[in-house]
């Protein structure tokens, strides 16, 4: 049977529909009935090649929410009717150290699930049942989506590096943003946002944030220096990072999540004096991302999202790309 879906035909281009046959259900594949897919930033950054690995046409769509309908002849954990999720990535070897050790995410083998394949802005999705996930009732399917990958990306640095007693900044409230925010708060940290977007106050306080800075106030910005024990910076858009390696206290840690464009422009002094670390992130490995769905459903993390139906793909990703989704749109089959 066909799979019916939106695809950019080149760098930049929109969405057009697009129908492909996958073929035989490998053993381990489960078939996913789509009901839900969020728009992830790194769809945008694929469609217009911006990593330079992407193939068209390209089916973006990797905050897959649906209902297995099929499942291959060795999958054992899951099964038709089934809730589930899948996120970034679809593929690892499983059986290399960092495999083993739950950094599926870190293995030289891992697979994207928009990578070399088609994604989930389509009514189905084919995907090996170990990288999908059964989402907690307490969930809704309209809002699982946007944890998937946003979720996780957060969650899982903070899970590493924040302590209750920490004074966290989230740089940049967007899709990723807004939940670092909900996630750094219920950790009981002390929460900063920081953003280009005064409108955004109201909305970041709600989510939990105990102050709110909008980063363009050189004021506010050097009031803030050397407060912060952890931040994360969820932005897009390339920043001046030894402005912002300035913001932590001595032992501070900056953690870069947002795929931001150039070179990490920070002088060795700045990270030598009070002992400062600069590191990146990538998603989670899948001990996190179950640990996380369980979390958020306990806790009350969820994303803010605007539902449109997915025909709509064309006027969503363009309010994305102009910075105007409140915080992530999803797409509804
Ligand atoms: P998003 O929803 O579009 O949010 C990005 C935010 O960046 C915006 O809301 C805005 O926040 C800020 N921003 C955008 N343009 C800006 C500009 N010109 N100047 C300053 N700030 C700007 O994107 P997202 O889905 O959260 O993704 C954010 C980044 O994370 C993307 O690069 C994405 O590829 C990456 N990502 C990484 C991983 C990972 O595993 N590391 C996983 C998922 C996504 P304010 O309005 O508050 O300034
Ligand atoms: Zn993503």
């Amino acid at each position: 049977m066909s799979i019916h879906a939106y695809a950019a035909a080149g760098p930049g281009k929109p969405l057009e529909p697009f129908s492909f046959e996958p073929g035989p259900l490998g053993p381990h594949e489960i078939e996913i009935g789509i009901t839900h897919c969020g728009i992830c930033h790194s769809d945008i950054h694929m469609i217009d090649n911006d990593w330079g690995w992407s193939s068209y046409p390209l089916v973006p769509g990797h905050e897959v929410v649906g209902i297995v309908r099929e499942a291959g002849a060795e999958v054992r954990r899951l099964s038709a009717g089934q809730r589930v999720g899948v996120g970034w990535q679809s593929g690892s070897c499983l059986e290399c150290e960092w495999c083993l050790s739950g950094r599926e995410n870190c293995c030289a083998r891992q697979q994207g699930t928009i990578v070399g394949r088609h994604g989930g802005f389509a009514d189905a999705l084919r995907v090996d049942e170990r990288f999908a996930f059964p989402l907690p009732e307490a969930i809704e399917s309209s809002l699982a989506g946007p944890l998937l990958c946003g979720g996780v990306t957060v969650y899982s640095p903070l899970r590493e590096d924040a302590r209750p007693w920490f004074r966290v900044g989230v740089v940049g409230i967007g899709g990723l943003g807004h939940l670092a925010i909900q996630f750094a708060r219920a950790f009981g940290c002390e929460v900063t946002a920081f953003s280009t977007s005064a409108g955004k106050r109201a909305e970041a306080l709600e989510l939990g944030a105990h102050e709110f800075v909008v980063s363009t106030d050189a004021g506010r910005m050097k009031a803030a220096a050397g407060s912060l024990d952890l931040l994360l910076s969820a932005t897009t858009a390339r920043l001046d990072w030894q402005a912002w390696v300035g913001l932590l206290r001595p032992r501070g840690i900056l953690t870069i999540v947002g795929a931001s464009p150039g070179a990490l422009d920070v002088e060795a002094g700045a990270i030598l004096t009070g002992q400062k670390t600069v590191r990146g992130s990538l998603i989670g490995g899948r001990a996190r991302l179950a640990e996380m769905l369980d979390f958020a459903a306990r806790s009350g993390v969820r994303p803010r999202v605007e539902v449109v139906p997915m025909r709509e793909v064309n006027p969503a990703i363009a309010k994305v790309r102009q910075n105007r989704a409140r915080y992530r749109m999803v797409l509804e089959a």
